[in-house]
């Protein structure tokens, strides 16, 4: 992301913040926000409000929302909507995982398949289907989210552990949806 200047209009400063965002309806833009226009980057991210604790969200459907870098301290995060309450969950990442999914998302062209596309060319090379990623639980102590990949094969539905990273890059080249099905999802930093 090559925006070294706040993207409001006359403001200049050096931003705090660079988004990657796909809105609801597929389009991509990218921006920078200084710490002053923070609200600006448009995500509910940076807007957080409890939405509530007690809402079962287990049947929604998850679609990438953006990946968010912010430089100082270096952090990496994915953030996920969902096609109901649009209510976002907020994924800390690596900063290769992230840029895997940035270059998905821009569509960069690679002259061989990238490693997801592989994944995926693989799966319907034995006539499996990729259906889902679920995110079934959430490790406090490792900081992690325990996934897996559903793929149909005939008439079996197949389970693969994967890390969410990889969940949500293996859906964006797919183009199916993530579940989160933990039983207790308040635990997850839901933002709305
Ligand atoms: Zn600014």
């Amino acid at each position: 992301m090559k925006m070294w200047q706040c993207s409001v209009s006359g403001c200049g400063e050096q931003p705090r913040l660079f988004a990657l965002v796909v809105s609801p309806d597929g389009n991509r833009s990218e921006r920078a926000v200084c710490q002053n226009h923070i609200e600006r980057i448009g995500l509910p991210y940076v807007q957080a409000k409890d939405s509530g604790p007690n809402l079962d969200r287990s049947s929604f459907d998850w679609r990438f929302c953006a990946v968010v870098w912010a430089p100082e301290p270096q952090e990496f995060t994915l953030v996920l909507r969902n096609t109901r309450d649009a209510s976002t969950i907020v994924i800390p990442t690596g900063y290769v995982e992230a840029t895997w999914i940035y270059n998905i998302v821009n569509k960069v062209p690679y002259e061989q398949p990238t490693t997801h596309e592989f994944i995926a060319n693989t799966i319907r090379s034995l006539a499996g289907t990729p259906v889902e990623a679920v995110v079934e639980g959430y490790d406090g102590k490792a900081q992690s989210f325990q996934c897996y990949l559903a793929i149909q094969i005939a008439s079996a539905l197949i389970k693969v552990k994967c890390r969410i990273s990889d969940a949500v890059a293996i859906t964006l080249v797919t183009d199916t949806p993530i579940r989160i099905i933990m039983p207790d999802i308040s635990q997850l930093p839901f933002r709305r």
